[in-house]
């Protein structure tokens, strides 16, 4: 895996360039330097790059691909797409997403309160808004709002206790006026096909929405008796987000394309588009032969053109419009968190530190002659001395027969035994050395909280790629697991010897190593928790000017101790006055003493919860405290 799977998962977006890995795009710089030039602003701990042209290229190749879908098939509706906010509300992305999609007309969908007040404020009047999700009053009345203010809003139908109000509030609204203004109506269907995966709960027969059928039937006549029915215009589904296969597509397609027509020959004439939900998969594999997703987008936008003109023909009813709310697809890749890696476990298992007595053990001297003598020839036979002895010294530990420090020995020397026969050994790629990973895996402790910036592996074991940000000339050859510094043992991205993680063997007493995780745009930030407060980490918007040259913009750094603590409804005024007095008190500082130590506590105070990078040569204070949180 020496570009780890960058060209399955990379769409392109990224290079390979020497020993680095650089943006595909203008004046082509590394993650690396970009990550050097925020931290010399002063900016530690791990780090959220956003990339707009990425976020317009997918906008645009999901434009270009279904317009090339409707032209070889001639097909006479348009196609039109908005974001589900949902995906990634946070302000950098959408003020991006909305800058770079002007020329689409593109529009957002909302399924909250909050998330529609987004939509009326981002969304340029004329572009589309969807509302699905469940609805009070309050909600369906700022429908009216934003359609009074002139918004292309349509609000989709998730039940009948929904439709009902939407018809008291359409009296409400539009009473005594000559020229009353309603939202479109979309109707959400309740498919008998589902998708598949750990997503597809949101469609199928027992999904938490949509309308079956027979309640179908029954909104017609409500929507017929109010005088609404020249209102309903949009059919919705959604079948769940990930879609690995094709084929649930193609069958709710069908299911939903069928039940456009009935409806439209029924007599609601002013039916005119079906809304295909999200669901279009991200490549988010880093391994050959584990794709997640069997289709291309073309196929994915033939596949809904060609069967809804082929139903519209069968049934003789016009071609909708098509929409999609395609969120996973259009935000996954336009974010990479790069994290310093600020420890490597086994660095303790240093020569220095062996404790050699005048006489050992003959168990421990026969391991100091292996490491001494150990040569690429007899590395394997040596490895599995050296293990076997392990095994033996452990063994002898436990029954009260070799002492600590005899202990401590086994365990540094076994570890650098491995580690030079690993060094030996890395030309092969044997099967046994392979079987041994679990044993030999290397655990990089890195700056970060699993928890905050991936919580989709935390809660569902999705895969995100991961790879250095340089030293890609060579080969890594530690197995790795990632711990994250949280107090939580579920922080670890463990290695898994059917997708292995490689890592450099370095020292970061005296180098910097950055990871990059990949593909974190969508669901990643607004899902993610404070688990041992720590918060959204410090972002930055990487835009590109006219000569090519990239320019860090819209730069918010992580939240400070005070405002995380402000956040869950401490009382801050009063902590600080706490501190203050606990250490004004003090029996233990003299005067100036309690000045000094007052500006360091305002200091930390006015920092986020990440750990520093270890720095060469300093006295390793993160060191000693992110061993004690472990
Ligand atoms: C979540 C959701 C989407 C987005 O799904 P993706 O898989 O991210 O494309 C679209 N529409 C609805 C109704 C949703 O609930």
């Amino acid at each position: 895996m020496k570009d780890f799977g960058l060209h399955i998962w990379g769409d392109e977006n990224f290079i390979i360039d020497g020993d680095t890995i650089n943006i595909n795009h203008a004046s082509q710089p590394s993650l690396l330097q970009i990550t050097h030039n925020i931290r010399e602003k002063g900016y530690k701990g791990p780090l959220l790059l956003r990339f707009p042209h990425l976020i317009e290229k997918q906008i645009s190749t999901l434009f270009q691909t279904f317009e090339k879908a409707k032209k070889t098939f001639a097909y006479k509706g348009d196609f039109h797409a908005v974001f589900p906010l949902k995906v990634n509300q946070f302000p950098n992305f959408i003020n991006a997403l909305m800058d770079v999609s002007q020329s689409y007309q593109y529009g957002l969908e909302a399924g909250s309160k909050a998330e529609l007040i987004i939509a009326m404020t981002k969304t340029p009047l004329g572009a589309p808004i969807t509302v699905n999700g469940f609805k009070d009053k309050e909600m369906i009345s700022l429908c009216f709002i934003a359609a009074k203010m002139g918004h292309n809003i349509t609000i989709t139908i998730e039940g009948l206790g929904e439709l009902e109000t939407i018809i008291q509030v359409n009296k409400e609204f539009n009473q005594n006026l000559e020229s009353p203004i309603s939202p479109k109506i979309g109707v959400r269907i309740r498919l008998h096909s589902s998708g598949i995966g750990i997503w597809a709960k949101s469609g199928g027969y027992s999904s938490k929405f949509g309308l079956t059928s027979t309640e179908l039937l029954e909104a017609y006549e409500m929507l017929k008796k109010h005088h609404l029915l020249e209102h309903l215009w949009m059919i919705h589904f959604h079948i769940g987000s990930q879609m690995s296969d094709i084929a649930p597509l193609k069958k709710a397609l069908r299911e939903a394309g069928n039940i456009y027509a009935e409806l439209k020959k029924r007599g609601a004439n002013a039916l005119g588009a079906i809304n295909i939900g999200g669901g279009l998969a991200v490549e988010y594999s880093q391994h050959e032969g584990k794709q997640e997703r069997n289709y291309s987008l073309q196929e994915f936008a033939n596949d809904v053109v060609f069967l809804m003109q082929e139903i519209a023909k069968s049934k003789g009813v016009e071609e909708p419009d098509i929409f999609t709310e395609s969120g996973r697809y259009i935000a996954a890749s336009h974010s990479v968190l790069v994290a310093p890696v600020l420890e490597l476990f086994s660095q303790e298992y240093h020569e220095k530190g062996l404790r050699l007595k005048e006489t050992n053990p003959p168990l421990i001297e026969e391991l100091h002659d292996l490491y001494r003598s150990i040569t690429r020839k007899h590395a394997r036979e040596y490895l599995h001395d050296a293990l076997d002895h392990m095994e033996s010294l452990l063994t002898l530990f436990d029954l009260g027969y070799i002492d600590l420090e005899d202990r401590s020995n086994t365990e540094i020397l076994v570890n650098l035994i491995i580690k030079k026969a690993i060094w030996l050994l890395k030309a092969e790629d044997t099967d046994e050395l392979k079987k041994l990973q679990d044993r030999i895996q290397e655990k990089y402790l890195v700056n970060f909280s699993a928890f905050q910036s991936l919580p989709d592996f935390w809660g569902l074991t999705q895969h995100f790629p991961v790879m250095p940000l340089d030293r890609l000339d060579e080969k890594p050859t530690n197995p790795a697991s990632i711990w994250d510094i949280t107090c939580d043992s579920d922080g670890e991205l463990g290695f898994n010897r059917d997708l292995p993680l490689y890592l450099h063997d370095i020292d970061v007493s005296d180098e910097e190593y950055f990871l990059g995780f990949f593909l974190t745009g969508a669901y990643q930030e607004v899902l993610g928790m404070k688990h041992n407060l720590f918060t959204h980490p410090t972002e930055a918007v990487i835009a590109f000017d006219e000569q090519d040259n990239y320019r860090v913009e819209h730069l918010i750094e992580a939240q400070n101790l005070m405002d995380v603590l402000d956040d869950l409804d401490y009382d801050t005024n009063l902590i600080d006055k706490r501190l203050k007095t606990r250490i004004e008190e003090s029996k233990h500082m003299n005067q100036e003493e309690k000045r000094e130590i007052l500006g360091k506590l305002y200091l930390y105070l006015s920092e986020n919860s990440y750990l520093k990078t270890i720095q060469a040569n300093n006295e390793n204070k993160t060191k000693d405290n992110s061993r004690e949180c472990i």
